[in-house]
């Protein structure tokens, strides 16, 4: 299973590529536009800025996330982009596929993506499991505290989400969602 990657300019959060699946998109990098759906790790704008170029490109493009971050995706102040003049809000909302705790999407014959309700830095916050993968986005980073001090964080939602997370990361490989 291949995983590309790029660390966008804005706070070098990370986009990720599996086989025509995007989690996190931001920059346009190579690939960018070879991809049919979007998994996000949770709607914060530096995970959700490219959302828009990309759906200029790709119409039909799907964006999977939970219900939480379908509302921060049409809402310039929950996705924070607003305080930093950029406000974003997503241009279609109808290519949103709200996904619930648990739930598979198929990322092409052979792989699912399995999502995990991690919430505590966000309450949009999924960890996609993904084979021997796991995206666990700002819920975990490697090395670095959970940071939950942003509107909707939870402190003790986080201490759970991180043993659940430990959890499953047993035989996987975490990708984070920046690069520190
Ligand atoms: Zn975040």
């Amino acid at each position: 299973m291949k995983v590309s990657s790029h660390i966008n300019d804005l706070f070098t959060s990370i986009c990720y590529r599996i086989g025509y699946a995007l989690f996190d998109p931001g920059d346009e990098w190579d690939g960018f536009k070879e991809v049919d759906k979007v998994l996000l790790t949770h709607a914060h704008f530096d995970h959700i800025y490219g959302l828009n170029k990309l759906m200029e490109l790709k119409p039909d493009i799907k964006i999977y996330t939970n219900e939480y971050g379908r509302k921060m995706l049409l809402n310039a102040k929950m996705n924070l982009s607003l305080y930093y003049e950029m406000p974003f809000v997503l241009s279609n909302p109808v290519s949103i596929v709200v996904v619930e705790n648990d739930d598979d999407v198929r990322l092409d014959d052979n792989l699912l993506a399995k999502a995990i309700y991690t919430p505590g830095h966000n309450p949009s916050c999924i960890t996609w499991v993904v084979g021997e993968i796991l995206f666990t986005g700002d819920s975990y980073i490697p090395g670095i505290k959970t940071v939950t001090n942003l509107p909707g964080g939870n402190k003790k939602q986080a201490e759970e989400s991180l043993k659940l997370i430990d959890e499953l990361a047993t035989n996987r490989q975490v990708y984070p969602g920046h690069k520190i």
